[in-house]
């Protein structure tokens, strides 16, 4: 059975790390991949009035059925107005082997998982390249699972 506890070589297995992602049209309501979690945060990053639009137009058929498609498990995401990670950081949504919870990380350029403000309060200290970077960039507010489609 796959979990994330470290494995022999000390490595952890990531089989629920939330990897694809996708935003809802504000028009049509489509649900439309996004390419890179680059770009997913900065429609993340924008305030509620400024809603994401299909990139084309609304008539092309949705890209994924999140609704209905139960084989995997959609986490919504209502945050707006998020911090776009800082440059040289790397924001990860790891998911529960319960399905219930998701934990927010901020990846070190090397590797160290940051996952709560305290400790990027003692990363930034502790690294004069990342001087500049401000605490409210960080966010550790996650998703919710949605329930009705997670696996059995
Ligand atoms: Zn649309």
């Amino acid at each position: 059975m796959d979990d994330a506890t470290p494995n022999a070589s000390g490595e952890r297995k990531q089989p629920n790390l939330v990897d694809t992602f996708v935003a809802q049209c504000g028009k049509c309501y489509k649900w439309r991949s996004i390419e890179s979690q680059e770009d997913y945060e900065v429609i993340r990053s924008k305030a509620l009035d400024k809603s994401f639009e299909c990139k084309h137009n609304c008539e092309e058929p949705g890209d994924v059925d999140v609704e209905g498609d139960s084989t995997r498990v959609w986490l919504v995401d209502n945050q707006h107005g998020l911090p776009k990670t800082p440059h040289g950081l790397k924001r990860i949504l790891v998911l529960r082997e319960s399905c219930e919870r998701v934990d927010v990380y901020y990846v070190t350029p090397q590797g160290k998982r940051l996952k709560s403000r305290k400790e990027v309060a003692g990363f930034i200290k502790d690294n004069k390249s990342f001087k500049g970077t401000r605490i409210e960039d960080f966010s550790f507010v996650t998703p919710k699972p949605m329930k009705k489609t997670m696996f059995k």
